[in-house]
Protein backbone atom coordinates (compact mmCIF):
# COMPACT_ATOMS: atom_id res chain seq x y z
CA UNK A 1 0.00 0.00 0.00
CA UNK A 2 1.27 3.73 -0.84
CA UNK A 3 2.67 5.55 2.05
CA UNK A 4 -0.05 8.04 3.29
CA UNK A 5 0.07 11.58 2.29
CA UNK A 6 2.19 13.75 4.68
CA UNK A 7 4.98 11.66 5.19
CA UNK A 8 8.94 12.75 4.52
CA UNK A 9 8.27 9.98 2.04
CA UNK A 10 5.67 11.26 0.79
CA UNK A 11 4.62 14.81 1.26
CA UNK A 12 1.68 16.65 0.71
CA UNK A 13 2.74 18.76 -3.01
CA UNK A 14 1.55 22.39 -2.85
CA UNK A 15 2.48 25.01 -5.90
CA UNK A 16 3.00 28.72 -5.16
CA UNK A 17 2.48 31.02 -8.43
CA UNK A 18 4.37 34.01 -7.38
CA UNK A 19 7.55 34.28 -5.86
CA UNK A 20 7.34 37.52 -3.65
CA UNK A 21 6.95 38.01 0.13
CA UNK A 22 3.90 36.32 0.13
CA UNK A 23 4.80 33.52 -1.91
CA UNK A 24 8.03 32.60 0.39
CA UNK A 25 6.89 33.44 3.30
CA UNK A 26 3.70 30.89 2.70
CA UNK A 27 6.66 28.64 1.34
CA UNK A 28 8.28 28.93 4.90
CA UNK A 29 5.10 28.23 6.71
CA UNK A 30 4.43 25.33 4.87
CA UNK A 31 7.98 24.02 4.81
CA UNK A 32 8.38 24.68 8.61
CA UNK A 33 5.73 21.96 9.18
CA UNK A 34 6.53 18.69 11.04
CA UNK A 35 3.50 17.15 10.94
CA UNK A 36 1.96 17.41 7.76
CA UNK A 37 5.23 17.48 5.44
CA UNK A 38 4.58 19.77 2.75
CA UNK A 39 6.36 19.90 -0.28
CA UNK A 40 6.20 23.46 -2.18
CA UNK A 41 7.21 24.15 -6.07
CA UNK A 42 7.28 27.72 -6.26
CA UNK A 43 6.61 29.12 -9.48
CA UNK A 44 7.61 33.03 -11.51
CA UNK A 45 6.41 34.15 -15.01
CA UNK A 46 10.48 35.69 -14.53
CA UNK A 47 13.89 33.80 -14.50
CA UNK A 48 14.52 36.10 -11.19
CA UNK A 49 12.79 35.47 -7.89
CA UNK A 50 11.49 37.94 -4.87
CA UNK A 51 8.94 39.93 -6.78
CA UNK A 52 8.56 44.06 -6.05
CA UNK A 53 11.59 43.21 -3.41
CA UNK A 54 13.90 42.86 -6.36
CA UNK A 55 11.37 45.50 -9.13
CA UNK A 56 9.66 47.28 -7.11
CA UNK A 57 12.04 48.78 -4.23
CA UNK A 58 13.54 51.41 -4.65
CA UNK A 59 17.84 51.12 -5.84
CA UNK A 60 18.53 53.34 -3.06
CA UNK A 61 16.77 51.68 -0.49
CA UNK A 62 19.32 48.33 -0.64
CA UNK A 63 18.72 47.61 3.15
CA UNK A 64 15.04 46.86 2.83
CA UNK A 65 16.61 44.22 0.26
CA UNK A 66 17.97 42.35 2.95
CA UNK A 67 14.81 40.50 3.42
CA UNK A 68 16.21 38.68 0.59
CA UNK A 69 18.38 36.42 3.12
CA UNK A 70 15.48 35.02 5.33
CA UNK A 71 13.73 34.16 1.29
CA UNK A 72 16.77 31.92 0.58
CA UNK A 73 17.17 30.32 3.88
CA UNK A 74 13.27 29.40 2.66
CA UNK A 75 14.68 28.10 -0.41
CA UNK A 76 17.70 26.14 1.30
CA UNK A 77 14.87 23.91 2.99
CA UNK A 78 14.48 20.02 1.94
CA UNK A 79 11.54 19.68 -0.10
CA UNK A 80 11.56 23.33 -2.11
CA UNK A 81 11.99 23.55 -5.42
CA UNK A 82 11.71 26.92 -8.07
CA UNK A 83 10.79 26.70 -11.57
CA UNK A 84 11.62 30.51 -12.57
CA UNK A 85 10.45 31.73 -16.46
CA UNK A 86 7.18 29.24 -16.20
CA UNK A 87 4.13 31.46 -16.42
CA UNK A 88 0.77 30.57 -14.97
CA UNK A 89 -1.74 29.93 -17.38
CA UNK A 90 0.64 29.97 -20.30
CA UNK A 91 3.44 27.35 -19.28
CA UNK A 92 1.07 25.47 -16.87
CA UNK A 93 -2.80 25.58 -16.84
CA UNK A 94 -4.88 25.83 -13.90
CA UNK A 95 -5.99 21.95 -15.01
CA UNK A 96 -2.54 20.83 -15.42
CA UNK A 97 -1.63 22.20 -11.54
CA UNK A 98 -4.59 20.59 -10.17
CA UNK A 99 -3.32 17.68 -11.35
CA UNK A 100 -0.26 17.38 -9.76
CA UNK A 101 -0.43 19.35 -6.96
CA UNK A 102 -2.80 18.93 -4.13
CA UNK A 103 -3.53 22.54 -3.45
CA UNK A 104 -2.57 25.74 -4.90
CA UNK A 105 -1.62 29.10 -4.20
CA UNK A 106 -1.51 32.54 -5.77
CA UNK A 107 0.81 35.03 -4.39
CA UNK A 108 0.73 37.06 -7.96
CA UNK A 109 0.57 40.96 -6.18
CA UNK A 110 -0.53 43.67 -7.89
CA UNK A 111 0.71 44.13 -11.43
CA UNK A 112 -1.06 47.24 -12.98
CA UNK A 113 -1.86 50.62 -11.64
CA UNK A 114 -4.97 52.21 -10.88
CA UNK A 115 -6.47 54.86 -13.25
CA UNK A 116 -7.34 58.50 -12.28
CA UNK A 117 -10.29 58.81 -14.81
CA UNK A 118 -9.56 62.27 -15.69
CA UNK A 119 -9.07 64.04 -19.60
CA UNK A 120 -6.01 63.49 -21.04
CA UNK A 121 -4.79 60.71 -19.07
CA UNK A 122 -3.45 58.61 -21.66
CA UNK A 123 -1.15 61.38 -23.35
CA UNK A 124 2.33 61.25 -24.04
CA UNK A 125 4.09 61.98 -20.95
CA UNK A 126 1.65 60.74 -18.66
CA UNK A 127 2.77 57.78 -17.10
CA UNK A 128 1.71 55.08 -14.31
CA UNK A 129 4.36 55.65 -11.80
CA UNK A 130 4.14 51.54 -11.69
CA UNK A 131 5.89 51.84 -14.91
CA UNK A 132 8.73 54.02 -13.92
CA UNK A 133 9.68 51.84 -10.85
CA UNK A 134 9.65 49.01 -12.83
CA UNK A 135 12.28 50.58 -15.29
CA UNK A 136 14.44 52.04 -13.17
CA UNK A 137 14.18 48.55 -11.10
CA UNK A 138 15.37 46.92 -14.30
CA UNK A 139 12.17 45.23 -14.88
CA UNK A 140 12.09 42.93 -18.29
CA UNK A 141 8.55 43.93 -18.43
CA UNK A 142 9.43 47.64 -18.75
CA UNK A 143 12.98 48.11 -19.86
CA UNK A 144 11.85 49.27 -23.38
CA UNK A 145 9.86 52.24 -22.00
CA UNK A 146 11.38 55.91 -22.34
CA UNK A 147 10.76 59.05 -20.22
CA UNK A 148 11.26 61.77 -21.54
CA UNK A 149 13.65 63.70 -18.84
CA UNK A 150 14.01 66.84 -20.83
CA UNK A 151 10.82 67.82 -19.01
CA UNK A 152 11.69 70.56 -16.60
CA UNK A 153 8.58 70.05 -14.11
CA UNK A 154 7.03 67.08 -13.44
CA UNK A 155 4.43 66.22 -11.50
CA UNK A 156 3.58 63.28 -8.89
CA UNK A 157 0.13 62.41 -8.56
CA UNK A 158 -0.13 60.83 -5.10
CA UNK A 159 1.49 60.76 -1.46
CA UNK A 160 2.57 57.29 -1.06
CA UNK A 161 5.58 55.83 -0.43
CA UNK A 162 5.53 54.73 -4.38
CA UNK A 163 5.51 58.40 -4.87
CA UNK A 164 8.26 59.13 -2.50
CA UNK A 165 10.16 56.38 -4.43
CA UNK A 166 9.73 57.85 -7.64
CA UNK A 167 10.28 61.57 -6.63
CA UNK A 168 13.57 60.58 -4.87
CA UNK A 169 14.96 58.80 -7.79
CA UNK A 170 14.28 62.03 -10.27
CA UNK A 171 15.50 64.47 -7.03
CA UNK A 172 18.43 62.40 -6.24
CA UNK A 173 22.41 63.45 -7.36
CA UNK A 174 23.53 60.82 -9.91
CA UNK A 175 26.26 60.02 -8.19
CA UNK A 176 24.28 58.21 -5.41
CA UNK A 177 22.34 56.69 -7.85
CA UNK A 178 25.78 55.60 -9.59
CA UNK A 179 26.16 53.60 -6.44
CA UNK A 180 22.96 51.52 -6.43
CA UNK A 181 21.81 48.54 -8.16
CA UNK A 182 19.27 50.89 -10.77
CA UNK A 183 19.29 49.63 -14.48
CA UNK A 184 21.77 50.97 -16.62
CA UNK A 185 19.80 52.51 -18.86
CA UNK A 186 18.17 54.37 -16.24
CA UNK A 187 21.09 55.63 -14.80
CA UNK A 188 22.06 56.62 -18.45
CA UNK A 189 18.74 58.84 -19.26
CA UNK A 190 19.02 60.49 -15.63
CA UNK A 191 22.11 61.67 -16.85
CA UNK A 192 20.49 63.92 -19.18
CA UNK A 193 17.98 64.42 -17.14
CA UNK A 194 16.14 68.42 -17.17
CA UNK A 195 13.60 67.86 -14.25
CA UNK A 196 14.47 70.96 -11.54
CA UNK A 197 10.95 71.18 -9.98
CA UNK A 198 8.60 68.14 -9.04
CA UNK A 199 5.19 68.90 -7.91
CA UNK A 200 4.54 66.10 -4.89
CA UNK A 201 0.33 66.16 -5.19
CA UNK A 202 -1.94 65.30 -2.18
CA UNK A 203 -5.61 65.38 -2.51
CA UNK A 204 -6.45 65.24 1.24
CA UNK A 205 -4.89 67.26 3.85
CA UNK A 206 -0.84 66.34 5.78
CA UNK A 207 -2.59 64.79 8.05
CA UNK A 208 -3.91 62.22 6.18
CA UNK A 209 -0.78 61.57 3.81
CA UNK A 210 0.16 57.95 3.01
CA UNK A 211 4.05 58.76 3.35
CA UNK A 212 5.58 57.00 6.69
CA UNK A 213 8.07 59.56 8.50
CA UNK A 214 11.54 58.22 6.91
CA UNK A 215 10.27 58.46 3.73
CA UNK A 216 9.43 62.37 3.63
CA UNK A 217 12.28 63.30 5.91
CA UNK A 218 14.41 61.59 3.12
CA UNK A 219 12.74 63.95 0.69
CA UNK A 220 13.45 66.71 3.17
CA UNK A 221 17.32 65.95 3.10
CA UNK A 222 18.39 64.84 -0.47
CA UNK A 223 21.59 67.18 -1.38
CA UNK A 224 20.65 69.93 -3.64
CA UNK A 225 17.17 69.53 -2.57
CA UNK A 226 14.85 72.02 -1.53
CA UNK A 227 11.42 70.47 -0.07
CA UNK A 228 8.61 73.43 -0.58
CA UNK A 229 5.43 73.31 1.37
CA UNK A 230 2.60 76.18 1.91
CA UNK A 231 2.12 77.09 5.23
CA UNK A 232 -1.82 77.65 4.51
CA UNK A 233 -1.96 74.28 3.10
CA UNK A 234 -0.28 72.96 6.48
CA UNK A 235 -3.22 74.42 8.64
CA UNK A 236 -5.68 71.75 9.91
CA UNK A 237 -8.90 71.78 9.83
CA UNK A 238 -10.73 71.05 12.70
CA UNK A 239 -12.06 67.68 11.91
CA UNK A 240 -8.21 66.71 11.03
CA UNK A 241 -7.09 68.00 14.17
CA UNK A 242 -9.76 65.94 15.89
CA UNK A 243 -8.63 62.87 14.10
CA UNK A 244 -5.36 62.56 14.84
CA UNK A 245 -5.50 63.61 18.66
CA UNK A 246 -7.42 60.46 18.98
CA UNK A 247 -4.31 58.32 17.28
CA UNK A 248 -2.25 56.03 18.66
CA UNK A 249 -0.19 55.60 15.88
CA UNK A 250 2.03 58.97 16.03
CA UNK A 251 3.36 58.71 12.34
CA UNK A 252 0.85 60.48 10.20
CA UNK A 253 1.37 63.66 13.51
CA UNK A 254 5.08 63.25 13.01
CA UNK A 255 4.33 63.39 9.14
CA UNK A 256 2.58 66.66 9.67
CA UNK A 257 5.39 68.42 12.57
CA UNK A 258 8.21 67.46 9.80
CA UNK A 259 6.12 69.37 6.73
CA UNK A 260 6.16 72.27 9.41
CA UNK A 261 9.57 72.18 10.09
CA UNK A 262 10.19 73.20 6.30
CA UNK A 263 7.99 76.17 6.81
CA UNK A 264 10.97 78.10 7.83
CA UNK A 265 13.18 77.07 4.84
CA UNK A 266 10.82 78.61 2.39
CA UNK A 267 11.77 78.66 -1.06
CA UNK A 268 15.65 77.77 0.04
CA UNK A 269 18.56 78.12 -2.45
CA UNK A 270 18.81 74.86 -4.00
CA UNK A 271 18.77 74.10 -7.28
CA UNK A 272 16.35 71.60 -7.78
CA UNK A 273 12.37 71.90 -5.37
CA UNK A 274 10.02 69.27 -4.25
CA UNK A 275 7.06 71.29 -3.76
CA UNK A 276 4.61 69.91 -2.28
CA UNK A 277 0.71 70.48 -2.49
CA UNK A 278 -2.08 69.45 -0.21
CA UNK A 279 -5.71 69.34 -1.10
CA UNK A 280 -5.51 69.20 -4.65
CA UNK A 281 -6.53 66.76 -7.41
CA UNK A 282 -5.83 66.75 -10.76
CA UNK A 283 -8.78 67.44 -12.82
CA UNK A 284 -7.33 66.80 -16.28
CA UNK A 285 -3.63 66.41 -18.17
CA UNK A 286 -3.43 69.45 -20.20
CA UNK A 287 -1.97 69.52 -23.69
CA UNK A 288 -2.80 68.28 -27.03
CA UNK A 289 -0.14 65.51 -28.01
CA UNK A 290 1.59 65.68 -24.88
CA UNK A 291 1.74 66.53 -21.04
CA UNK A 292 1.86 70.62 -21.44
CA UNK A 293 -0.12 71.05 -17.82
CA UNK A 294 -2.10 69.75 -15.12
CA UNK A 295 -5.38 71.23 -14.26
CA UNK A 296 -5.87 70.87 -10.03
CA UNK A 297 -8.87 71.67 -8.26
CA UNK A 298 -8.68 72.85 -4.88
CA UNK A 299 -10.42 70.41 -1.98
CA UNK A 300 -11.94 70.87 1.25
CA UNK A 301 -12.21 67.94 3.47
CA UNK A 302 -15.85 66.59 3.85
CA UNK A 303 -16.99 63.58 6.82
CA UNK A 304 -17.92 60.59 4.34
CA UNK A 305 -20.28 57.55 5.30
CA UNK A 306 -17.43 55.90 7.15
CA UNK A 307 -16.61 58.36 9.51
CA UNK A 308 -13.63 59.19 7.64
CA UNK A 309 -12.74 61.97 6.00
CA UNK A 310 -12.90 62.53 2.10
CA UNK A 311 -11.58 65.07 -0.25
CA UNK A 312 -14.46 66.98 -2.34
CA UNK A 313 -13.60 69.73 -5.24
CA UNK A 314 -14.38 73.24 -4.00
CA UNK A 315 -14.51 74.32 -8.05
CA UNK A 316 -11.51 76.47 -7.72
CA UNK A 317 -9.02 75.22 -9.95
CA UNK A 318 -4.81 76.16 -10.93
CA UNK A 319 -2.73 75.51 -14.17
CA UNK A 320 0.68 73.58 -13.25
CA UNK A 321 2.82 74.04 -15.92
CA UNK A 322 4.61 70.75 -16.12
CA UNK A 323 5.32 68.33 -19.01
CA UNK A 324 5.56 64.85 -16.98
CA UNK A 325 3.02 63.72 -15.04
CA UNK A 326 3.53 60.02 -13.16
CA UNK A 327 0.23 58.92 -11.49
CA UNK A 328 1.06 57.28 -8.07
CA UNK A 329 -2.59 56.81 -6.72
CA UNK A 330 -1.71 53.40 -5.77
CA UNK A 331 -1.20 49.29 -7.98
CA UNK A 332 -3.81 47.26 -9.12
CA UNK A 333 -3.97 43.55 -9.12
CA UNK A 334 -4.86 41.78 -12.48
CA UNK A 335 -6.57 38.76 -13.15
CA UNK A 336 -5.69 35.42 -13.69
CA UNK A 337 -6.86 32.35 -16.14
CA UNK A 338 -9.77 30.43 -15.08
CA UNK A 339 -10.11 31.91 -11.68
CA UNK A 340 -12.95 34.59 -10.40
CA UNK A 341 -11.56 38.25 -10.06
CA UNK A 342 -13.20 41.43 -8.58
CA UNK A 343 -12.94 43.48 -11.06
CA UNK A 344 -13.31 46.65 -8.64
CA UNK A 345 -10.84 45.53 -6.09
CA UNK A 346 -8.31 44.01 -8.26
CA UNK A 347 -8.27 40.96 -6.20
CA UNK A 348 -9.04 36.97 -6.48
CA UNK A 349 -12.53 37.23 -4.21
CA UNK A 350 -11.27 35.03 -1.34
CA UNK A 351 -12.46 34.12 2.68
CA UNK A 352 -9.61 34.00 4.56
CA UNK A 353 -7.25 33.00 1.53
CA UNK A 354 -9.57 30.20 0.23
CA UNK A 355 -10.50 31.23 -3.18
CA UNK A 356 -14.50 31.40 -3.47
CA UNK A 357 -16.63 31.17 -6.75
CA UNK A 358 -17.46 35.17 -7.64
CA UNK A 359 -21.26 34.44 -7.84
CA UNK A 360 -22.15 31.83 -5.24
CA UNK A 361 -19.09 32.47 -2.40
CA UNK A 362 -18.96 29.35 -2.32
CA UNK A 363 -15.26 27.86 -1.66
CA UNK A 364 -13.59 26.44 -5.15
CA UNK A 365 -11.56 23.69 -3.68
CA UNK A 366 -7.45 23.49 -3.42
CA UNK A 367 -7.68 26.96 -4.67
CA UNK A 368 -5.94 29.40 -2.23
CA UNK A 369 -4.24 33.44 -2.19
CA UNK A 370 -2.17 35.29 0.03
CA UNK A 371 -0.54 38.52 -0.01
CA UNK A 372 -1.80 41.57 -2.47
CA UNK A 373 -4.02 39.44 -4.74
CA UNK A 374 -5.87 38.29 -1.44
CA UNK A 375 -6.12 41.76 0.50
CA UNK A 376 -4.91 44.74 -2.04
CA UNK A 377 -2.14 46.60 -2.86
CA UNK A 378 -1.65 47.35 0.82
CA UNK A 379 1.48 47.48 3.86
CA UNK A 380 5.10 46.92 3.57
CA UNK A 381 6.93 43.93 3.12
CA UNK A 382 6.61 42.29 6.17
CA UNK A 383 2.87 42.83 6.34
CA UNK A 384 2.33 39.27 4.01
CA UNK A 385 4.14 37.70 6.56
CA UNK A 386 0.85 37.03 8.81
CA UNK A 387 -1.33 37.48 5.94
CA UNK A 388 0.38 34.51 4.22
CA UNK A 389 0.40 32.43 7.93
CA UNK A 390 -3.19 32.92 8.07
CA UNK A 391 -3.74 31.78 4.29
CA UNK A 392 -1.24 28.78 4.99
CA UNK A 393 -3.36 28.31 8.05
CA UNK A 394 -6.55 27.47 6.65
CA UNK A 395 -4.59 25.19 3.65
CA UNK A 396 -3.34 22.76 6.40
CA UNK A 397 -6.66 22.76 8.16
CA UNK A 398 -8.76 21.43 4.45
CA UNK A 399 -5.41 19.04 3.49
CA UNK A 400 -7.26 16.21 4.94
CA UNK A 401 -10.06 16.75 2.99
CA UNK A 402 -8.62 17.14 -0.55
CA UNK A 403 -10.14 14.75 -3.07
CA UNK A 404 -7.71 15.20 -6.54
CA UNK A 405 -9.51 14.08 -9.33
CA UNK A 406 -8.65 10.29 -11.27
CA UNK A 407 -5.94 12.36 -13.27
CA UNK A 408 -3.90 13.11 -10.06
CA UNK A 409 -0.32 12.36 -10.38
CA UNK A 410 1.95 13.78 -8.00
CA UNK A 411 5.06 12.04 -9.07
CA UNK A 412 7.58 15.82 -8.32
CA UNK A 413 8.88 14.64 -11.64
CA UNK A 414 6.02 14.93 -13.99
CA UNK A 415 5.91 18.84 -13.85
CA UNK A 416 9.47 18.96 -15.05
CA UNK A 417 8.46 16.54 -18.03
CA UNK A 418 5.24 18.68 -19.01
CA UNK A 419 7.38 21.84 -18.97
CA UNK A 420 10.35 19.89 -21.09
CA UNK A 421 6.98 18.50 -23.15
CA UNK A 422 6.46 22.25 -24.51
CA UNK A 423 10.04 23.13 -24.10
CA UNK A 424 9.69 26.02 -21.24
CA UNK A 425 13.73 26.48 -20.37
CA UNK A 426 12.57 26.49 -16.50
CA UNK A 427 14.87 28.29 -14.41
CA UNK A 428 15.64 26.23 -10.69
CA UNK A 429 17.04 28.23 -7.71
CA UNK A 430 20.74 26.73 -8.39
CA UNK A 431 20.32 28.89 -12.06
CA UNK A 432 18.95 32.05 -10.11
CA UNK A 433 22.18 32.09 -7.99
CA UNK A 434 24.39 31.84 -10.27
CA UNK A 435 22.47 34.51 -12.29
CA UNK A 436 22.56 36.47 -8.64
CA UNK A 437 26.65 35.69 -8.53
CA UNK A 438 27.00 36.82 -11.93
CA UNK A 439 24.98 40.43 -11.15
CA UNK A 440 26.67 40.64 -7.60
CA UNK A 441 30.47 40.11 -9.72
CA UNK A 442 29.67 42.83 -12.32
CA UNK A 443 28.76 45.35 -10.25
CA UNK A 444 31.73 45.02 -7.86
CA UNK A 445 33.97 46.98 -9.96
CA UNK A 446 31.81 50.18 -9.90
CA UNK A 447 31.21 49.40 -6.31
CA UNK A 448 27.49 48.64 -6.90
CA UNK A 449 25.69 46.50 -5.17
CA UNK A 450 25.09 44.34 -7.99
CA UNK A 451 24.38 45.36 -11.81
CA UNK A 452 21.18 43.99 -13.01
CA UNK A 453 20.97 41.53 -16.42
CA UNK A 454 16.94 43.31 -17.82
CA UNK A 455 15.90 40.90 -20.60
CA UNK A 456 14.82 37.38 -19.89
CA UNK A 457 17.41 36.28 -23.25
CA UNK A 458 20.27 38.18 -21.31
CA UNK A 459 19.66 36.15 -18.20
CA UNK A 460 19.35 32.81 -19.86
CA UNK A 461 21.83 33.30 -21.83
CA UNK A 462 24.13 33.10 -18.64
CA UNK A 463 23.26 29.68 -17.98
P1 LIG B 1 -0.82 54.14 -1.10
O1 LIG B 1 0.02 54.12 0.12
O2 LIG B 1 -2.17 53.55 -1.01
O3 LIG B 1 -0.94 55.68 -1.56
C1 LIG B 1 -1.75 56.05 -2.63
C2 LIG B 1 -1.88 57.57 -2.66
O4 LIG B 1 -2.64 57.91 -3.80
C3 LIG B 1 -2.61 58.15 -1.46
O5 LIG B 1 -2.02 59.38 -1.14
C4 LIG B 1 -4.03 58.35 -2.00
O6 LIG B 1 -4.74 59.35 -1.37
C5 LIG B 1 -3.72 58.77 -3.41
N1 LIG B 1 -4.83 58.62 -4.33
C6 LIG B 1 -5.59 57.51 -4.55
N2 LIG B 1 -6.51 57.76 -5.50
C7 LIG B 1 -6.31 59.05 -5.90
C8 LIG B 1 -6.91 59.88 -6.86
N3 LIG B 1 -7.92 59.44 -7.62
N4 LIG B 1 -6.45 61.14 -7.01
C9 LIG B 1 -5.43 61.59 -6.26
N5 LIG B 1 -4.80 60.85 -5.33
C10 LIG B 1 -5.24 59.59 -5.15
O7 LIG B 1 -0.14 53.38 -2.34
P2 LIG B 1 1.37 53.27 -2.87
O8 LIG B 1 2.14 54.52 -2.66
O9 LIG B 1 1.21 52.72 -4.22
O10 LIG B 1 2.00 52.15 -1.93
C11 LIG B 1 1.44 50.83 -1.86
C12 LIG B 1 1.91 50.16 -0.57
O11 LIG B 1 3.30 49.86 -0.65
C13 LIG B 1 1.73 51.06 0.65
O12 LIG B 1 1.31 50.30 1.73
C14 LIG B 1 3.12 51.61 0.86
O13 LIG B 1 3.40 52.03 2.18
C15 LIG B 1 3.98 50.43 0.44
N6 LIG B 1 5.32 50.91 0.06
C16 LIG B 1 6.23 51.05 1.03
C17 LIG B 1 7.48 51.55 0.74
C18 LIG B 1 8.47 51.74 1.86
O14 LIG B 1 8.27 51.20 2.93
N7 LIG B 1 9.51 52.52 1.68
C19 LIG B 1 7.83 51.91 -0.56
C20 LIG B 1 6.87 51.76 -1.57
C21 LIG B 1 5.60 51.27 -1.24
P3 LIG B 1 -5.93 59.03 -0.30
O15 LIG B 1 -5.22 58.70 0.98
O16 LIG B 1 -6.71 60.27 -0.26
O17 LIG B 1 -6.70 57.84 -0.86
Amino acid sequence: MAEAFGTEGNPWRVAVVGSGPAGFYAAEELLKQDDPKVAVDMFDRLPTPYGLVRGGVAPDHQKIKTVIKLYERTAGRPRFRFFGNVAFGRDLSLAEMLTHYHQVLFCTGAETDRRMGIPGEDLAGSHPATTFVGWYNGHPDYRHLSFDLSAERVAVIGVGNVAMDVTRILARPLAELAATDIADYALEALKESQVREIYLLGRRGPAQAAFTNPEIRELANIEGVDLVVRPDELELDPASAEWLATQKDPTNQRNVDILRGQIEKGEGNQPRKIRVRFLASPVEVLGSDRVEGLRIERNELVKNEWGGLSAKGTGQTEELEVQLVFRSIGYMGTALPDLPFDERKGTIPNREGRVVDAATEQPLPRLYVAGWIKRGPTGVIGTNKQDAINTVKCMLEDLPAVAPGADFDPDPGRVEAVLAGKNVRFVSFADWKRLDQLEVERGRPQGRPRQKFTSVEEMLAQL
